[in-house]
């Protein structure tokens, strides 16, 4: 694999903003609205091992083995689409954004995000989205592993049963049938499983912002953000003009 130290990039179009934190906590939202806010690209990290998970159940794969699922990767397109409404999601040509939702290719995603071969795979392809600046990247171990040296780092998390109740209301909306006993349990499940991955595990980076949205609105964690954002800019500018 080839290591690229990002610390070397020049980041011509922007800032790198991280923002990580467990299934649930508001993350895709957020940082869809600070992308759009800053004019930045939005690159949900999320959506690509959702579609790695999708192509492995397509193929009848078993997620634990790293042969077939190197082999996988050594041959994967994956497009993140941006939309008037949202993020597009292909996966080898094929449009799956609603199929990668499914409560089946969330349970089984932690498992091939697990694998060795597609966290290798998803840290290069990261790492080249998002290597000229201007980008909100979103998902587990941005601010630790695909961008450590990234700008502005958030860590933005929320009780498990809040995270399981805003969970339920988006299946509910969705016209997903669902139980909410059984989503947050599969919120605490699923934040056991990245927590405890031999690799890449969801953790805090030490430099990273850390907001709890448990009681807060939407726009009060946007508006958190997107100050701590500027305030970078302005730092950079300066740094620029010195
Ligand atoms: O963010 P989202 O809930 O869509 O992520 C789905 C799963 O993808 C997570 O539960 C995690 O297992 C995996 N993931 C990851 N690293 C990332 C982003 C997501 O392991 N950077």
């Amino acid at each position: 694999m080839t290591v690229i130290d990002t610390s070397k990039i020049t980041r011509d179009k922007g800032l790198v903003v991280a923002i990580d934190g467990p299934a649930g906590a508001g993350k895709s939202t957020i940082s869809t609205r600070l992308a759009e806010a800053l004019g930045y690209v939005y690159i949900d990290t999320g959506a690509m091992y959702r579609a790695v998970a999708y192509l492995v159940a397509q193929r009848g794969l078993e997620p634990n083995d790293e042969v077939s699922l190197k082999d996988l990767c050594s041959n994967l397109q994956i497009d993140l689409v941006a939309t008037g409404t949202g993020l597009k999601v292909c996966a080898m040509g094929e449009d799956i954004t609603e199929q990668i939702r499914t409560p089946e290719i969330t349970r089984l995603t932690p498992q091939v995000a697990a694998s060795s071969a597609v966290r290798a795979a998803m840290l290069l392809m990261q790492r080249k989205l998002g290597e000229s600046g201007g980008v909100v990247l979103e998902g587990r171990d941005i601010g630790t592993v695909v961008f450590p040296d990234a700008d502005v780092k958030f860590f933005l998390s929320a009780s498990a049963e809040e995270r399981g109740r805003r969970r339920y209301a988006e299946l509910q909306l969705k016209g997903i049938d669902a139980d909410l006993a059984q989503t947050i349990a599969a919120v605490r499940e699923r934040d056991q499983a990245d927590i405890n991955r031999a690799e890449a595990p969801l953790k805090q980076a030490p430099d990273a912002v850390v907001v709890d949205s448990t009681q807060m609105s939407i726009d009060d964690v946007l508006e958190l953000m997107a100050r701590q954002v500027k305030e970078r800019q302005q730092i950079r500018k300066q740094k620029g003009n010195d």
